[in-house]
């Protein structure tokens, strides 16, 4: 097997470490990509890998898009990220939990954790037991920040979307402005009932078509397939399911003049955002129009470390300068052609002295 430093995902990672408790079961592999500007911070993915060494990659990959994600949100946090490999039937049981606060505790606080796919907010305060580098706890009152960084990140990407409709169609509305989201889960629910409140023309899709249905009815929207999505004419494509969506096939069937959503990783390979460039369509940087859930949780664990209350307009008003980033990364590609995840990659890298 080769080694993993050098693989291509490899970026003078400061910290790659495998924790193995055989007591619980539990195998996870703890990344900080870079601590430049605070501890790593990164939610925990939970995950059944066929083959390892995509939990590696998965592992190295999310954790430098969180030293990325944490520098352009202008939080003092740098990347980190944990995965946990799941056996097949993704068996997670209060032992494991137990063993793996104790791992995130050995740390020392060079990592914080939070919530990522297969993890929820039970399983944070299950880990918050053992160590209080932890994120994503339930809120504290009504007022307060907290939970669930799902409509956090939804609110970021209706203010990112809204931002991109006014730069590239010259509109202070999405009234009447046709967006197609894919995927209506936590994110793309959100995003979608935010865009319906405004009077958008909307139209959902979804794996599960129930769930896509179920909302298009309260939303007085429509529904596409999920094979149909991407290739819907309309104003905006928004994805809000699976990474890697924007491959030469994926940009190639797009009908759209805009692509804003808040999938992590949605750009298959770096040359995918020139390829958008090249066809005329604007691009928000996942990472920085995707960050409302961590600015949430990292605001949520630094009240808490400092015995503070978190009031949630601080989180709002953090969230309402999404919208400012992206200007300032379009605007530089306007004027330089370089495209927007290259303008956003160079301003990230500068920010952690990479
Ligand atoms: P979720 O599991 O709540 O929702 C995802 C939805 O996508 C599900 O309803 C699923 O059925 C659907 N889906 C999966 N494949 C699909 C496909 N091919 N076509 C259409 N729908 C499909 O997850 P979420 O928390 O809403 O996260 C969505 C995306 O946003 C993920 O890429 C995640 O990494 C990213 N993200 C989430 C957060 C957060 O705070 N939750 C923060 C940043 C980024």
């Amino acid at each position: 097997m080769t080694a993993f430093w050098t693989e291509p995902d490899y970026d003078d990672h400061e910290l790659v470490q495998l924790v193995h408790d055989r007591a619980s079961g539990l195998t996870a592999i703890f990344a900080i990509h870079s601590s430049h500007l605070g501890p790593g911070a990164g939610g925990t993915r939970f995950w059944h890998y066929p083959d390892p060494k995509d939990a590696m990659r998965d592992a190295l990959r999310l954790s430098r898009g969180m030293s990325y994600k944490n520098a352009m949100a202008g939080l003092p946090m740098g990347g980190g990220k944990a995965v946990i490999l799941a056996d097949e039937n993704r068996n997670k049981t209060p032992e494991m939990l137990a063993a793996f606060g104790d791992a995130v505790d050995a740390l020392g606080g060079r990592y914080v954790t939070a919530e990522d796919v297969g993890i929820s907010e039970a399983d944070m305060v299950a880990v918050a037991a053992r160590t209080r580098h932890v994120s994503g706890l339930p809120a504290a009152g009504d007022d307060a920040a907290g939970g669930d960084p799902g409509p956090f990140t939804a609110m970021g990407i209706y203010h990112g979307i809204k931002a991109a409709v006014r730069h590239k169609l010259g509109k202070d509305s999405v009234a009447g402005i046709h967006i197609a989201i894919q995927g209506t889960g936590s994110v793309g629910g959100g995003v979608a009932k935010l865009l319906a409140r405004d009077g958008a023309n909307l139209t959902l899709s979804d794996i599960n078509e129930d769930r896509a249905a179920a909302l298009a009815l309260e939303l007085d929207a429509e529904t596409a397939s999920a094979d149909a999505i991407m290739g819907v004419a309309c104003d905006v494509f928004s994805p809000n399911a699976l990474g890697a969506i924007l491959d030469d096939a994926g940009i190639a069937r797009l009908e759209a003049p805009i692509v804003a959503g808040g999938a992590n990783n949605q750009l298959a390979r770096a040359h995918h955002g020139a390829m958008l460039a090249e066809r005329g369509i604007l691009y928000a940087p996942d990472y920085v129009i995707n960050a409302g859930g961590i600015i949430s949780v990292t605001l949520e664990h630094l009240c808490r470390e400092h015995g503070d209350h978190c009031d949630i307009n601080e989180v709002r008003q953090r969230l309402a300068q999404i919208p400012e980033r992206l200007e300032e990364i379009w605007q530089q590609s306007d004027s330089t052609g370089v495209s927007p995840d290259v303008v956003a990659d160079r301003m990230a890298q500068k920010l952690i002295g990479r």
